[in-house]
């Protein structure tokens, strides 16, 4: 397939593109103040900063390109209607690593049993947002939430920790993101079944698993 990446040169995009070029995809990718003349492209991939992500997909949308974005920290909600006028796919997963949603799906059921849950997410100092994405959308799947907490440092990739708490017990589940090349088996997961998706916002790889 043609794909447009926006954010090139970021440390998701350059760890992603060479996979997905060695899966046989053709990437044309996009950085800040390069022009956005996509029209003809079967897809377009963000991950770039909550400022630029929306502006982003609604170029891509208004030139009727499906729009698959990791950026997180913002709302993609109000691109919903522009997705399903234009018939295009627009799916946003705060996390593309198969690992990180098993962990959520995981958490979910888990927590059905062992209620008192907090989350504890880490992440390299550069990351702009506050709790993650991941960690957010975590903590909708327990009943009563979940408090977070965040750690930013140097070294760190994507982390998080649930813990789930019971009387004289703890379950935690862990999942350890070593490298962003984890994040492209998502995006070539959602890159194949983008003709089975409704027109709309779409959120998250779990239902494709
Ligand atoms: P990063 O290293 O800061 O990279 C972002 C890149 O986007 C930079 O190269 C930046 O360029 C570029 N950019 C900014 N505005 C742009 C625009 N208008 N058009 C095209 N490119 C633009 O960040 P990252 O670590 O790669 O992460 C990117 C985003 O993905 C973050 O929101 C992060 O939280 C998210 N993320 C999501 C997942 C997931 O699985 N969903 C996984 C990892 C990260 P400049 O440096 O020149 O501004």
């Amino acid at each position: 397939m043609k794909v447009a990446f926006f954010g090139r040169e970021g440390k998701v995009g350059r760890a992603v593109i060479p996979v997905l070029e060695r899966a046989g995809h053709e990437v044309v990718g996009i950085e800040v103040g390069e022009p956005v003349e996509i029209a003809g492209f079967d897809a377009a991939v963000d991950f770039t900063t909550p400022a630029a992500a929306p502006e982003n997909v609604r170029m891509a949308l208004e030139q009727g390109v499906h729009c698959i974005v990791g950026t997180t920290g913002w709302d993609p909600a109000p691109l919903d209607a522009l997705a399903r006028e234009r018939g295009r796919v627009l799916f946003v997963a705060p996390n593309f690593s198969i690992g990180a949603v098993l962990m959520m799906r995981l958490t979910a059921e888990a927590s059905a049993h062992l209620p008192r849950v907090e989350i504890i997410e880490l992440h390299n100092e550069a990351k702009k947002d506050a709790p993650s994405g991941t960690a957010k959308a975590t903590a909708a799947l327990v009943a009563g939430g979940a408090a977070i907490h965040s750690v930013r440092l140097p070294g760190l990739v994507a982390h998080q920790e649930v813990l789930l708490g019971g009387e004289g017990e703890l379950l935690t589940i862990r999942h350890d993101t070593f490298a962003r090349e984890s994040f492209a088996a998502g995006v070539l997961l959602v890159l194949g079944r983008l003709s089975e998706l409704p027109p709309g916002l779409s959120v998250g790889i779990d239902s494709l698993l």
